[in-house]
C-alpha cells in the first residue's frame, strides 16, 4: 500500500487503500506542496473554487515557479475544475 501521510486517516476511515476513486473540493487551488500529495492520492478528479493567481492577488503568494508552470497543462494533469470562484474569493473580502 501506497499511502501518503495527509491521506492516511481518511483512507483507514474509508477502509481504502487509495483514493483513485474520489473527488477532492478545495476552496483553493492546491499548491505544490498539496499537489503532491493529489499526485499520490491519484484523485479522479479536483475541484477548486480560487486560482493560484487570485490567492496571489490576496498575499497567499505561492512559489514563483509556479507562476511560470502551464496552468492549464497542470489543471489537464491533475483533473482539475475551477468551480464558483467569485463565492470563494469572497471569503477573503470578509
Ligand atoms: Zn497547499
Amino acid at each position: 500500500m501506497r499511502s501518503y501521510t495527509p491521506f492516511k486517516l481518511p483512507l483507514k476511515k474509508l477502509g481504502k487503500d487509495g483514493l483513485k476513486d474520489c473527488v477532492l473540493y478545495t476552496s483553493c487551488e492546491p499548491c505544490m506542496m498539496c499537489l503532491g500529495a493529489c499526485h499520490w492520492a491519484q484523485f479522479k478528479a479536483i475541484y477548486f473554487g480560487a486560482s493560484a493567481q487570485d490567492a496571489k492577488d490576496y498575499g497567499f503568494v505561492y512559489s514563483k515557479c509556479y507562476y511560470q508552470m502551464d496552468s492549464d497543462q497542470r489543471h489537464k494533469e491533475f483533473r482539475m475544475t475551477q468551480l464558483l470562484a467569485k463565492e470563494a474569493i469572497g471569503v477573503w473580502d470578509e
